[in-house]
């Protein structure tokens, strides 16, 4: 169940450029996150004899967060272990203490290593009460002792991304240990922007397209949102195509048609 979450860094396929605005959270990564996993000699004295041992990404639905987490491990040389906080809590259930444990001793071993919890509220939310499952509390406090044992040495170069989208669910004592809280949150115009020229890259635009146009129509829009915006886009030619040489298809006759819904977005804009 563990090694399946093991992505190397060369495999992770996503760095800082491939991520479309987001600068100061870029830099705050950069600063609080890589520089401690690549130049751990730089630790060593005074305050900064504890670098960050966690960071929590916090932010609406589909921003980038996980994105994040993939570039960090990317572009620090870590291994990327991709866990979530509700397979913890389900999928693990029985052995989830036992897995925690041999998580973050894989991810000793595997340093430098960022472990990116997914949906952190579901496995360290708030305490449930009287409520509460008891294997969920021992899970969750093992994860914590676990955590806490991290040390600074170079060999042990671990880091915890928490990632969610509901912060305030989460427990006081994980806060703790999370000092650096960064808000991913939903592009403005200009930002718009900036990941549609990302995420719009590879293709072929139509004649008069214009990227501020379409930035201005997207208001509210996630990176998420944008991403499957173009995809769906990028099907309209295909479709046309399709309905221009039915016959070669040998569609029949009185047979569904695929047809424009009218709700389509298009790039043609
Ligand atoms: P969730 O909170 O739902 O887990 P998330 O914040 O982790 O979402 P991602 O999974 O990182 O969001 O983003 C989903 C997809 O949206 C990405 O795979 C990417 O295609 C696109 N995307 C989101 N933000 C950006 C961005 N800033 N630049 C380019 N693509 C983006």
């Amino acid at each position: 169940a563990l090694l399946s979450a093991v992505i190397p860094p060369e495999e992770v396929g996503v760095r800082f450029d491939d991520i479309g605005a987001l600068e100061n959270v870029k830099d705050a990564l950069r600063e609080l996150v890589m520089l401690p996993l690549q130049r751990p000699e730089l630790f060593t004295k005074g305050n900064l004899t504890k670098p960050t041992k966690g960071v929590l990404l916090f932010g609406p639905p589909g921003t980038g967060k996980t994105l994040l987490a993939k570039a960090v491990a990317t572009e620090a040389g870590a291994n990327f272990i991709n866990i979530t906080g509700s397979t913890i809590t389900s999928k693990w259930f029985g052995d989830a203490e036992k897995l925690t444990k041999a998580l973050f001793s894989l991810a000793r071993k595997l340093s430098p290593a960022v472990i990116f919890v997914d949906e952190v509220d579901s496995l360290l939310g708030a305490r449930g009460g009287s409520s509460e499952h008891e294997a969920t509390r021992k899970t969750r406090n093992e994860f914590m002792a676990a955590w806490d044992g991290l040390k600074s040495k170079d060999s042990e170069r671990v880091l915890v991304l928490a990632a969610t989208n509901r912060p305030y669910d989460l427990d006081d004592a994980v806060i703790r240990r999370l000092p650096r809280r960064i808000l991913v949150d939903l592009p403005n115009l200009e930002n718009r922007v900036k990941i549609l020229r990302v995420i719009l890259s590879q293709e072929e635009l139509a004649e008069g397209f214009s990227f501020d146009e379409l930035a201005r129509i997207t208001h509210g829009y996630s990176g998420s949102d944008l991403k499957n915006l173009s995809v769906t886009a990028a099907y309209r030619p295909i479709r046309e195509y399709l309905e221009g040489n039915k016959q070669l298809l040998g569609t029949n006759e009185g047979g569904s048609t695929a047809h424009s819904t009218g709700v389509t977005p298009t790039l043609r804009a």
